[in-house]
């Protein structure tokens, strides 16, 4: 039988950690902030945002919301995550998508200074990450599914990972992270030939498509540990990951739940980013 991963329980672990490190900037007078900016009258953007808020306040962190008037542009976009980037007391620096039509979120995410890119959208931040150059945060989700696995304890060196998605805020930077952990990567798209067949090979399988149950048992290997990335409305207000998972459990040897998985630990993630971002601007030990 398959294990389900407990995205919840790590998501608390990571949690408790970051906390601490909180509590020691609040002792030097320092407030780590994080800034959100809202672009949008998106609906599970606004649901989105009030999380983001809920665990801030769990962890000290003050979480300043500014929404935008909208409609909006590019340009204000860009120049408010630029105003924001400037001021000394915001440490961390994000952009909620989706954007407005023609908005691209690489292109205003440029606005957003390396040392504050909490959700790694500045194309130099992924550069970085690519680099394996120091100072750079990869994308929260991306550093989620890399905790997921190394909580889980599942060795990566030299072992099969295959990447569904080659977004820029999951896909690519998930199978770079994973690169960096010395594992073989196969990045999928939607043009990928015989994806089922690519996917069979991978011992862990990395699933941030966007479409509903689209991996069924016939895409996953005997003892594969399976990440599902996927976040999709279906009918009824229910979620519903990109893996069929009743069909995969049994099969897999883990799998994240969906809701449950990849989505807390993601929130948190930012959490971590945002409290590392403020120890390094004030000079302080980073590790946790
Ligand atoms: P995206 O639309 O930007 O990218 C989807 C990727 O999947 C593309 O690279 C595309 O080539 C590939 N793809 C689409 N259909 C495919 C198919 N049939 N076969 C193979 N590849 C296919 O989406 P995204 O922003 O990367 O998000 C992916 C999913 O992850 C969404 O469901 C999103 O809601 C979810 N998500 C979850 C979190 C989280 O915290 N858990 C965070 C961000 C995104």
């Amino acid at each position: 039988m398959s294990r389900l991963i407990d995205g919840k329980a790590i998501a608390a672990a990571v949690s408790t950690r970051t906390a601490a490190s909180a509590a020691l900037l609040r002792e030097r007078g320092i407030t780590p902030a994080l800034a959100v900016v809202v672009p949008t009258d998106d609906e599970g953007a606004a649901w989105y945002v009030r999380s983001i808020g809920r665990i801030a306040a769990q962890v000290g962190i003050e979480c300043q919301v500014h929404r935008l008037p909208l409609p909006t542009d590019g340009a204000e976009i860009a120049r408010r995550l630029s105003e924001l980037s400037r001021h000394p007391a915001v440490h961390g620096v994000i952009c909620q998508t989706p954007l407005p039509d023609g908005v691209d979120l690489a292109v205003v995410g440029s606005s957003i200074t390396v040392g504050k890119d909490v959700d790694g959208v500045n194309p130099e931040s992924l550069g970085m990450v690519t680099a394996g150059v120091p100072g750079a945060f990869p994308p929260a989700t991306a550093a989620a599914v890399l905790e997921i696995l190394a909580h889980e304890r599942v060795p990566l060196p030299g072992r099969r990972a295959v990447v569904v998605g080659r977004s820029n805020i999951v896909g690519k930077p998930a199978a770079l992270l994973l690169l960096a952990e010395h594992a073989t990567v196969t990045i999928c798209h939607s043009r990928t030939l015989n994806l089922p067949g690519v996917c069979q090979e991978a011992d862990i399988l990395v699933v941030a498509a966007g479409r509903p149950t689209m991996i069924g048992a016939d895409y996953v290997a005997p003892g594969a540990v399976v990440i599902d990335v996927g976040i999709n409305p279906v009918e009824g207000g229910r979620l519903v990951g990109d893996v069929d998972t009743d069909s995969v459990l049994g099969i897999a040897s883990a799998i994240t739940p969906v809701p449950g998985g990849v989505g807390p630990v993601t929130t948190v993630q930012l959490m971590r980013h945002t409290i590392r971002a403020a120890l390094r601007a004030n000079a302080m030990d980073e590790t946790g």
